[in-house]
C-alpha cells in the first residue's frame, strides 16, 4: 500500500470511526487487518517461515511498545545526560518528531536561556552521534523554518486551513475547535487534546523529524486556493500518527509561530555546544561522548563562547544552514571560516549602529580614533550583490530578497560600475527621490511603492541609491578590512550618477563645531543626520553583534531622551468616553535577550490620531491571549485588560526614562530590584519592518537611562567607557 494510501486509510478510520466500522463490517475485520499486514510484510525477508514471522512481528511490536513509552518519556533536560543512553531512538535510526517536541516542551516550561540551550544542545548532541544525517532538519525545526531564511520559503498557514484540518482529523465540530482555539489562544493546544480524544483501530508509523520536516516543506511550497484541500489532507495525514505533544508543536510550525522563546542565537549556540562536545565521529561507539567533562566550569564556559562566535561569525556571512551543517558534520567547527565565506547572491546581516546623545559623546567615545561623518539617509537599507554571472540582487535589512521592488535600481547598476568589477557586494540606502526638484523625498514617499513585482515602466516613486560601503569585490571578502580602504574601493570601483547612484556624503574631522554644523547641513538636506565611523582602528564590518564602531547621531538625539525605542505592544486597555469600544492604551515592552522574555516598560495613551487608534483596534484584537505568555514580565499593578500576542513593533519617543517598581525592563541591570520606565511615551509610528525580537533590548534602555542620568549629573566625573 502506498504511504498517501495508508495515510488516506488512516484518516478514513481516524476521522469516521462509525462509518469505518460500516465500512469494515462489509469487508470482515479479518480481511481488512490481513490486508493492511500484508503491505508491512513486503519489506520482511523472504526466508523466515510464518512462524518465525509471527514472532518477529511480536517481539518488533513489543519493542515499539516500549520505544513509544521511552519517547513519551525522553528528557534532554535532564542533568547530567548522557547523549546515547538517554536518547530515545538508537544509532541509525531517523529521528522520532517526538524527540523534537519533547524538547519543545521541555524549553516551553523553562525560561531559563542558558538551561534551555543545554537542552537544546542535548537533542542535538544526540543527533549528531546517532543520527547525523538529520542534523538539518531539525535545526530547520527548531528553528521553525524550511530553508534559508533569505530564500523566503515561508510557513503561516492560514488559520481556517488549521482548524479545518484538526476538525476533519479529529471528527470534531469547526466551530467547536473554534471556540476552545478562541478560548485557549493557542491551536496547538486545542490540536493536542482533541488529538487524545479519538479511537485509533490501527496504529499508524511514528513521525519521524525528517517526515514531518519534509511535509512542512510540501505545505510550504503550495500556493493559491487549489492548495487548501491538498494542504488539508497532509496536515491531517499527520495529525493521525501524532504522539503526545507532537500534534501541539504541529500546528504551531505550520502556523508560522514555534512560540517557545527560542531566539535564533539561542539555536547557533546549542549548535556550536552539541558539535563542540559530542563532535561527529566516524566510529561508534564515539571516542568522545562529552568533551567538556574534563574542564572546569569557567574554561568550559569560556571554550564554548569562543566557538559559538566562529558559528555565529560564520552565519552572518553566510546565512544558510544547507551549506554550513554539512561542514560542521564533516570538517568540524574551526574549519567553518574555510568553508562558508561571504558569497554574493546570499545575503549576510548588516551592521548595525549604536545611539549616541549628541557631538560632545562622539568626540568622546572616538577621542583618538580616526572617524568619518556620513549622512545618514532616511529611506531603505539596500544590500546590492553583483553575482559573478553578472545577475544584480537586492536585498533589505532583513535579508529579505528585494531585487524585484526595485527592478530600476538592477537595471542602473551595470552603467554605475567600473568594469573591473566582476562580483561585489553594496551597503547602501535607497532613497525616496524627486526627479524634478532634485532632491531627497521623505521616508513616508517610500512607503507608497509596491513591494513586489514592481515593472519598471510603472514606477512613479523613483529612488536614488546612496552607497556607503563595500563589504566583498572580485571573489574576495572585504569585511575584515577597515572602513578607510572598504571606502577607497567602493569610489574606486563605482561612478556617480546623480540621482541615482551617489556615494554617500561625509565628512572626516575630529572639530567638534564643523561635526555640528554638518549635522544641521544633513537634516537641511532632508536626512536623519550622521552616521559616525571609525575608519582606521577597530573599523572592521562588525555583524555578529550590534557594533559601538558605527554611531548614530540624529537630530533629535539633542533633545529629550536620545534615539526613538522600538517597543512590543503586549497587552491593551479598554478605552473610555471618546475611545469606548476599542483600546485608549497601551502596554508596551522591550525584550531582554539574554532571558529571551519581553519586558514591560510602560503604558501609552497619547501620539495617537483617531485612525491609528482604529487601526491598532482592528489589528491587534486579531491577536489576543487568553493569559500572558510565560515569558512576559509583567507586574500586576500593571496588568492589561487584554493580553496580546507580542507581534508588532511601535516607534515611540518618551520626555525621559526614571527608575520604576512597576515596570520590568533592564530589571537587575541598573537596580538590583527596580526596573526602567518611559516618562510621558508618545506613539510615532508602526515598525512592519521589525519583528518583535528586534525591539529596543533591556540593555539598551539601561544604556539611555544611564546616558540621561549622566548628562542630568554635568560636572560628575564619569568614565565614559563604562557605558560602552
Ligand atoms: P537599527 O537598524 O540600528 O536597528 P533602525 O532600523 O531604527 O535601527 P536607525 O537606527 O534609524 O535604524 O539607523 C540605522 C539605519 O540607517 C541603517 O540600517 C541604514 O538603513 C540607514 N543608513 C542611512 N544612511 C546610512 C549610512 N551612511 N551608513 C549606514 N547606515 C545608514
Amino acid at each position: 500500500m502506498s504511504c498517501s494510501l495508508s495515510s488516506t486509510l488512516m484518516l478514513v478510520i481516524y476521522s469516521f470511526p462509525s462509518s469505518l466500522l460500516l465500512l469494515l463490517s462489509c469487508l470482515s475485520p479479518r480481511k481488512a487487518a490481513v490486508k493492511l499486514e500484508k503491505s508491512e510484510e513486503k519489506n520482511e525477508p523472504e526466508k523466515l517461515s510464518s512462524g518465525e514471522k509471527a514472532e518477529e512481528k511480536e517481539k518488533k511490536k513489543s519493542e515499539k511498545g516500549v520505544e513509544s513509552a521511552n519517547q513519551g518519556q525522553y528528557d534532554p533536560s535532564k542533568a547530567h545526560y548522557h547523549p546515547i543512553d538517554d536518547a530515545c531512538w538508537r544509532r541509525g535510526q531517523r529521528v522520532p518528531y517526538l524527540a523534537v517536541a519533547r524538547t519543545f516542551e521541555k524549553i516551553e516550561e523553562d525560561s531559563g536561556r542558558l538551561r534551555n540551550i543545554e537542552t537544546l544542545s542535548n537533542l542535538l548532541r544526540s543527533v549528531i552521534l546517532l543520527s547525523p544525517e538529520d542534523l538539518l532538519c531539525c535545526v530547520y525545526l527548531c528553528l521553525n523554518q524550511l530553508g534559508p531564511a533569505y530564500q523566503g520559503l515561508e510557513l503561516g498557514t492560514g488559520e481556517t486551513v488549521l482548524m479545518k484540518a484538526v476538525a476533519q482529523a479529529t471528527g470534531r465540530q469547526l466551530d467547536k475547535i473554534k471556540a476552545e482555539a478562541q478560548e485557549k489562544g493557542d491551536l496547538g493546544l486545542v490540536a493536542e487534546s482533541s488529538r487524545s480524544n479519538q479511537r485509533m483501530m490501527f496504529a499508524p508509523a511514528n513521525l519521524t523529524a525528517v517526515g514531518v520536516f519534509t511535509k512542512l516543506k510540501e505545505i510550504g511550497s503550495m500556493s493559491g486556493n487549489s492548495a487548501m484541500n491538498k494542504k488539508i489532507d497532509i496536515i491531517k495525514g499527520l495529525f493521525v500518527a501524532c504522539r503526545f505533544s507532537e500534534a501541539r508543536y504541529i500546528v504551531r510550525s505550520l502556523a508560522g509561530k514555534l512560540r517557545i522563546g527560542l531566539a535564533e542565537q539561542s539555536v547557533l549556540a546549542a549548535l556550536s555546544q552539541a558539535v563542540c562536545l559530542s563532535p561527529p565521529a566516524a566510529e561508534f561507539p564515539p571516542a568522545v561522548i562529552d568533551a567538556g567533562k574534563v574542564m572546569s566550569t569557567e574554561s568550559r564556559r569560556a571554550w564554548l563562547e569562543e566557538k559559538a562566535l566562529i558559528l555565529k561569525q560564520t552565519y552572518c556571512e553566510m546565512p544558510n544552514y544547507d551549506v554550513i551543517i554539512p561542514v560542521l558534520l564533516k570538517d568540524g567547527i574551526d574549519e567553518l571560516p574555510h568553508h562558508c565565506r561571504l558569497t554574493p547572491g546570499v545575503p549576510l546581516r548588516p551592521m548595525l549602529a549604536h545611539p549616541t546623545k549628541g557631538v560632545g559623546e562622539v568626540m568622546k567615545r572616538f577621542d583618538e580614533a580616526a572617524f568619518t561623518c556620513e549622512y545618514k539617509y532616511d529611506g531603505e537599507r539596500a544590500q546590492i550583490h553583483i553575482v559573478e554571472n553578472g545577475e544584480v540582487r537586492i536585498f533589505s535589512r532583513n535579508q529579505e530578497d528585494n531585487t524585484s521592488k526595485y527592478p530600476d535600481i538592477t537595471s542602473r547598476i551595470p552603467q554605475v560600475k567600473r568594469e573591473s568589477v566582476r562580483s561585489c557586494v553594496l551597503d547602501a540606502e535607497a532613497v525616496a527621490w524627486d526627479r524634478e526638484k532634485k532632491q531627497i523625498q521623505p521616508f513616508q514617499v517610500l512607503t507608497t511603492r509596491k513591494r513586489k513585482d514592481v515593472d519598471a515602466s510603472e514606477i512613479k516613486v523613483q529612488v536614488c541609491v546612496y552607497a556607503f560601503d563595500l563589504l566583498y569585490l572580485n571573489g574576495e571578502s572585504l569585511v575584515r578590512e577597515p572602513l578607510s580602504k572598504r571606502r577607497a574601493l567602493l569610489r574606486e570601483s563605482f561612478v556617480e550618477k546623480e540621482g541615482e547612484f551617489v556615494f554617500a556624503r561625509s565628512l572626516d574631522s575630529d572639530n567638534t563645531e564643523t561635526i555640528a554644523e554638518f549635522l544641521e547641513q544633513s537634516i537641511r538636506d532632508s536626512c536623519e543626520g550622521l552616521m559616525v565611523k571609525t575608519l582606521e582602528k577597530d573599523a572592521t564590518y562588525e555583524i555578529a553583534k550590534r557594533s559601538h564602531n558605527w554611531l548614530k547621531l540624529k537630530k533629535d538625539y539633542l533633545e529629550g531622551v536620545g534615539d526613538t525605542v522600538d517597543l512590543c505592544v503586549v497587552g491593551a486597555y479598554l478605552g473610555k468616553g471618546k475611545r469606548a469600544g476599542s483600546y485608549g492604551g497601551f502596554l508596551l515592552a522591550c525584550y531582554d535577550e539574554d532571558n529571551e522574555e519581553f519586558q514591560s516598560v510602560c503604558k501609552i495613551g497619547t501620539g495617537f490620531k483617531d485612525e491609528d487608534l482604529e487601526q491598532h483596534y482592528n489589528f491587534l484584537k486579531e491577536h489576543i491571549l487568553p493569559k500572558p505568555r510565560p515569558y512576559y514580565r509583567v507586574d500586576q499593578s500593571a496588568e492589561p485588560d487584554v493580553w496580546l500576542d507580542a507581534v508588532q513593533v511601535w516607534e515611540v519617543k518618551c520626555a525621559d526614562l526614571s527608575l520604576s517598581p512597576v515596570y520590568k525592563a533592564a530589571m537587575g541591570l541598573v537596580d538590583p530590584e527596580k526596573g526602567i520606565s518611559l516618562r510621558f511615551p508618545r506613539f510615532l509610528r508602526v515598525r512592519d519592518d521589525k519583528k518583535p525580537e528586534d525591539a529596543t533590548t533591556g540593555a539598551q534602555i539601561a544604556d539611555l537611562y544611564r546616558k540621561q542620568q549622566q548628562i542630568q549629573n554635568q560636572g560628575e566625573k564619569t568614565d565614559l567607557e563604562d557605558y560602552y
